[in-house]
């Protein structure tokens, strides 16, 4: 060891080891030996299997930890069950106040805490200390405030049930925050999954919640093997999933509670882009580098593992950062003055060398610094591969490792195609002294979360979520509270579907024989001259179906009412070319501001009402209302625009109080192009409280009317002929709804599915949605009232017509 004098003559870190007394003492006091935490207790299950927990660093044991079975999952799931009634009626603020405990008990245990979770993850001290366990403390304090204000904030909302929670490796105790936080505050109880490489900190946690006094079965957490996590996942009396981890297993999920009526979130993989522009201040990029991909060894989703600088200033920032990696520190976790630590376990480090070797194979330059490395250990050099293809897989794949991939653009637009250039949308940092420049180009990258001069900052006032592949929903801020929050009108819906045993079956939903001409039971035509047959709507022009089929409409006593196009999958896909287009054009209607959007609506609602004797009268034709209903459904149609040409310009997001010297941007986002496939019952009033909060909020949409009532919205393209709204916007293609459908879901240009058809339908929309990780939005074949101003224009509208990306910019010099 160097002595003082040496230290200070070489100007050399000493050693600065942390003691890891305390988390042995603990581990002795457990026999070093875990059951599982249920109802604030240990269970221990004879004859179990084990796992152990080994510390990457030295590869030493910790402890063995048990795996669930069936029965303990049963008994988790029964002990959040039996909580939850009593824990949803606990007055807000008493709940608050439970959580004000668990947050102090953290920053009490603080110390303890940091150091399991750098021995068990093999994270640096420093990061443990100073991020993971502070932000997991301020989750709860933040969260506490929102269960004080539930009551009168929040009180068109329940909880939503007990709630599976399972979570990676990668920052055990954060994501357990980001899930079990909001979860609780909102009257929910969990059982968590902690991840099998790092369950410690989890189940000393559990300690913690039972000492904070919070009633038994409020959190649960079981460990167990991803057959355990299966096993939460399929468990009938779950309400709603929360995971985090890899988009495979993602997929997985997504199908596996397709149709069940659970709520689901994902925060899944990713491959962010650090985007440097040559005015950028290099010096401050570099070291954002160094804290985008080596923080946590690069195993954290949203590193900036993307590097993407401009042509310019490449060749002095790469020099620069291989300067700046020759300077790194790797080595034992506990050590203070330590800036990478060891790799998770054997299996991800060669995962991650895997990699290394494919970017090499792909033509890729490797560097890696000459630097010290400890003799043993899962320790891995920071890594920087240069001269990469843009479709090289290394560039598109999430290494999940300390592996930083390099490439280099000439102008802004090349930046931000690149940027996007990804399957995935987590985050984004962009570096530019021009403050003009950079929020632009991080108002055009599409990701959950943007920081501009800086990286990986986090807060529980923000929310943190992907776009595309990155999965759906947010964790923190107010926006995370949508995930644990069912409306007050809605039962946790239970929808009857025997779902089909095998994957084939998935080729037979949706097919459909083309309409062919039909006798009417009735008196035959009722109509009072001229035939007129509909045409579909796309672009903003008439469209002849594409398989020149057409389908009867009948009213409920047969007669024929009408005729209209039977469409098909190229009609599909012509319509969402054209709401494509609608979105990206310059400037594209997401662009448009929110004044000119509320306009168009107001001015959809005046065409609309000049003609409401007709639609009311054609309403009555195909339905068979009374009169005085279809005149209240038009009536209710009109109201309907008229709230959302109201909130056109007023749900664009909120500033958030984070921790940030600065200024955090919550922006609702328009999602893109949305397929909607409209109800039966009320076909106008149900067809138009889909489409105006979509199109509100900018959205471009490819409409399927009700299937049997079609004609009120093929008459309405007229109405949105003389209303200004752009081709493109509104599509209407009418048809077979599961047919039609179906195109939409599997198509990759569609950014999300809102489907109120059947049971079975919503079934295969949500498995479907699968294949590249679409949002969706179903009605299980459950009856909803749509002239209720809850049910037919709540909040979830609007959050259904949004994603929140979080804008971060730094202030001061
Ligand atoms: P993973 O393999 O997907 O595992 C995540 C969790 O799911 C673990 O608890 C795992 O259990 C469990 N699991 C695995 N297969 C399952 C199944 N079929 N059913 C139910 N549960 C199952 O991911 P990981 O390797 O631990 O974590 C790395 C990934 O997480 C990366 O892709 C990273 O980007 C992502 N991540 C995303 C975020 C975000 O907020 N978006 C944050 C952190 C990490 P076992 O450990 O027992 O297998």
């Amino acid at each position: 060891m160097s002595d003082l004098l040496e230290i200070f003559n070489t100007m050399e870190y000493g050693p600065a080891p942390e003691s890891p007394a305390a988390v042995y003492a603990w581990l002795d006091e457990h026999q070093r030996k875990f059951g599982q935490f249920i109802n604030n207790q240990w269970v221990h299950v004879e004859g179990a299997d084990t796992y152990p927990s080994i510390d990457p660093a030295t590869g030493e044991k910790l402890a063995e930890t048990s795996q669930a079975d069936q029965a303990v999952v049963d008994q988790a799931v029964a002990a959040a069950r039996n909580a939850q009634k009593d824990w949803e009626k606990t007055p807000g603020r008493e709940r608050a106040r439970y959580m004000y405990a668990i947050a102090r008990n953290i920053q009490k245990h603080h110390r303890i805490l940091a150091v399991l979770e750098s021995m068990d993850n093999g994270k640096p001290i420093r990061e443990s200390r100073d991020i993971d366990v502070p932000l997991l403390a301020r989750h709860f304090y933040y969260y506490a405030g929102w269960a004080q204000l539930m009551e009168k904030e929040l009180h068109d909302y329940q909880a939503v049930g007990v709630v599976g929670q399972i979570i990676p490796w990668n920052f055990p105790l954060l994501m357990l925050a980001w899930k079990i936080a909001p979860a609780v505050a909102t009257g929910n109880t969990v059982v968590l999954k902690p991840a099998s490489s790092t369950r410690l900190s989890a189940l000393m946690f559990g300690e913690i919640v039972a000492e904070a006094g919070v009633p038994p079965g409020v959190v649960n957490i079981i460990t167990g093997s991803s057959k355990a996590g299966s096993m939460i996942v399929t468990h009938p009396d779950v309400d709603k999933i929360a995971f985090t981890g890899s988009t495979e297993v993602g997929r997985i999920l997504r199908r596996q509670t397709a149709g069940s009526g659970k709520r689901l979130s994902l925060e899944l993989g990713g491959k962010s882009p650090f985007v440097v522009f040559e005015d950028a201040d290099l010096d401050s990029a570099i070291e954002g580098v160094i804290d985008a991909i080596w923080f946590n060894q690069g195993q954290v989703c949203c590193a900036g593992s993307r590097l993407l600088v401009q042509e310019n200033v490449a060749e002095t920032f790469i020099a620069k950062l291989k300067d700046r990696m020759g300077h790194m520190r790797v080595g034992n976790p506990l050590d203070k003055c330590i800036d990478m630590g060891a790799i998770v376990d054997k299996k991800q480090w060669d995962t991650v060398d895997g990699w290394v070797k494919v970017g090499q194979s792909e033509g890729g330059q490797v560097f890696q610094p000459d630097i010290d490395m400890p003799e043993k250990g899962l320790f891995y050099k920071p890594t920087l591969i240069t001269n990469l293809e843009p479709a090289a897989e290394t560039v598109q794949e999430e290494i999940f490792g300390p592996v930083l991939v390099s490439q280099t653009f000439r102008n802004p637009e090349e930046a931000i195609a690149l940027a996007n250039n990804t399957r995935y949308g987590l985050a984004a940092s962009v570096w530019s002294e021009n403050i003009n420049l950079a929020l632009d180009v991080a108002s055009k990258i599409k990701a959950g979360s943007l920081w501009v001069n800086c990286t990986n900052l986090f807060d529980g006032a923000s929310g943190f979520g992907g776009y595309r592949e990155s999965g759906f929903g947010r964790e923190g801020g107010r926006e995370g509270l949508h995930e644990y929050l069912r409306p007050t009108w809605q039962e946790r819906p239970r929808p009857e579907f025997a779902v089909p045993e095998s994957e084939e079956a998935i080729n037979q939903w949706g097919t459909a024989v083309p309409a062919r001409p039909l006798m009417p039971n009735g008196d035959g035509r009722k109509s009072d001259g001229v035939d007129r047959t509909p045409k579909m709507y796309v672009g903003g022009k008439q469209a002849r179906p594409d398989g020149h089929y057409t389908r009867a409409v009948l009213s409920p006593s047969g007669d024929l009412v009408g005729q209209v196009g039977d469409g098909n999958r190229k009609d599909i896909r012509n319509a969402v070319e054209a709401a494509h287009a609608a979105h990206t054009a310059k400037p594209g209607w997401a662009m448009r501001h929110g004044y000119n959007r509320s306009q168009i609506l107001y001015f959809i609602a005046e065409n609309l009402s000049a003609r409401k004797d007709e639609f009311a009268k054609r309403l009555r034709a195909m339905t068979g209302k009374s009169a005085k209903d279809s005149q209240a459904e038009v009536e209710a149609s009109i109201d309907r625009l008229f709230t959302y040409a109201a909130w056109a310009d007023k749900y664009g997001g909120t500033v958030q109080e984070t921790t940030l010297h600065g200024i955090t941007v919550a922006v609702n986002e328009p999602i893109g192009v949305i397929g909607i496939a409209c109800p039966d019952e009320e076909p106008l009033l149900g067809f138009i409280s889909l489409m105006a909060p979509a199109i509100a909020r900018g959205n471009t949409v490819v409409m399927i009317p009700s299937q049997q009532y079609p004609l009120t919205a093929t008459d309405f393209y007229q109405v949105l002929d003389t209303s200004d709204v752009p081709g493109g916007v509104v599509n209407i293609i009418t048809g077979d709804r599961d047919h039609l459908t179906k195109t939409l879901v599997q198509h990759e240009d569609v950014d999300s599915i809102w489907y109120f058809g059947s049971t079975e339908g919503s079934y295969w929309v949500e498995y479907e949605s699968a294949v590249n990780m679409k949002r969706t939005w179903v009605g299980y074949g459950l009856p909803r009232d749509w002239f209720d101003a809850e049910q037919g224009a709540g909040e979830t509208f609007l959050v259904e017509a949004t994603q929140v990306k979080n804008i971060w910019v730094p202030t001061g010099e």
